[in-house]
């Protein structure tokens, strides 16, 4: 059998080691040191230094931070886009509080501004004005930057951006994990680039940095008794794993360009076949295209092609499930428009890493031409 392609595989640069050998060089193994400040310098800048990022353990914990410093607590309640990740969701319940889910719009796949509106009123009209606003730039699709931040302004809402998925993209020429008051980011094995698990928390003011890293690391007071005035959490970010993190962030760019150049191979090669639809960027937007998706005429298509590609050792997977489909979720309030349920029958994410071959892209599109009986 032909060796495994896979969804997404880690794409080291090279010079990793290098960073990890200063690290033990120095000694510096520990969740602080010089490749976390360097990390973190390196973030900023390819985030325009619109943000301060505090470096964490996982996206994750970037999310539970982000939204505790929003001020979420106990009996509040979070409005969070539907089609997600689970780990968009599960914070708020680490929190004591409960999410409120909305559907997606079909141009780029997130939420819904009209949706978002009219779940934000009737929260308040059931006497619960809802604390934060989870958006998330689905497989590195920017959402509805402008429509999004009106509404949630408007309200006066704060928005916790989930950008896990879309470091590199930008909407307008701005850079996803600038427009939320807070924002996640993550390097786990299968993002654009990787620490192998890592994330971080892209924050308006050096105050909040401070905040951030002050709770990542046990809350300890200054001073030298080990005093804690505050609950603290060990999630800071270890100075090997920032050693790869910098290493990564030396060919974030070229990351880019290859996921999108995968992308457009995908597409000139299996555009003429009239079952299978792309999702195009609206103009201003710009998506790293973490994941290539396609959709496919029906529920059945889609399962059948997966389970062709996967008979060559080929893996691609159905979109995630929408999170009010969730058994763990399925007994909290949502706002539904269908969207998110049809494009989780006939959505598939092909392979999509940047370190794929050309040999790897035509054996995957030479399989899905076979299943459709086109050369
Ligand atoms: C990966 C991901 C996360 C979580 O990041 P981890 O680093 O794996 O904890 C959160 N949200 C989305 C949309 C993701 O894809």
């Amino acid at each position: 059998m032909d060796s495994k392609i896979w969804l997404s595989s880690p794409h080291m640069g090279g010079r990793e080691q290098h960073y990890i050998n200063q690290a033990f060089d120095s000694n510096w193994i520990a969740p602080l040191g010089p490749n976390v400040d360097g990390f973190e310098s390196d973030l900023e800048q390819s985030l325009s230094n619109k943000v301060q990022i505090a470096a964490l353990s996982s996206g994750t914990a970037a999310i539970h931070l982000g939204l505790k410093v929003l001020g979420v607590s106990k009996g509040d309640e979070v409005i969070c886009q539907s089609k997600t990740f689970s780990a968009s969701v599960n914070p708020i319940l680490y929190l004591g509080a409960s999410p409120v889910f909305v559907d997606s719009e079909l141009d780029t796949w997130n939420l819904c501004p009209m949706l978002l509106k009219k779940a934000i009123q009737d929260r308040i009209a059931k006497g619960k004005k809802p604390k934060a606003i989870i958006a998330v730039h689905l497989y590195g699709m920017p959402y509805k930057v402008t429509e999004i931040h009106e509404i949630a302004d408007q309200y006066n809402i704060p928005v916790l951006e989930d950008s896990a998925e879309a470091l590199g993209s930008s909407y307008k020429s701005q850079p996803c994990g600038t427009f939320g008051k807070v924002a996640a980011l993550s390097f786990n094995g299968n993002k654009i680039i990787t620490t192998s698990g890592g994330g971080a928390l892209c924050c308006p003011t050096n105050e909040i940095k401070n905040k951030i890293i002050h709770w990542s690391t046990q809350s300890r007071d200054k001073g030298v008794s080990y005093l804690h005035s505050e609950i603290g959490y060990n999630y800071r970010m270890s100075n090997i794993l920032a050693g790869i993190g910098r290493g990564q962030m030396e060919v974030l760019k070229e990351r880019v360009n290859a996921r999108r150049r995968v992308f457009d191979f995908y597409k000139s090669e299996l555009n003429n076949i009239k079952a299978i639809t792309f999702l195009e960027e609206p103009e201003g937007y710009f998506s790293n295209r973490w994941l290539t998706t396609i959709l496919l005429d029906s529920y059945d298509t889609r399962e059948e092609l997966r389970l062709a590609l996967n008979e060559d050792n080929i893996e691609s997977r159905p979109l995630w499930k929408p999170m009010h489909q969730q058994p763990v979720f399925k007994n909290y309030p949502s706002y539904i428009n269908g969207n998110s349920d049809a494009l989780f029958e006939r959505g598939l994410c092909l392979p999509s890493g940047s370190n794929l071959t050309n040999i790897d892209l035509n054996r995957v599109t030479k399989n899905i031409k076979s299943y459709f009986s086109v050369c």
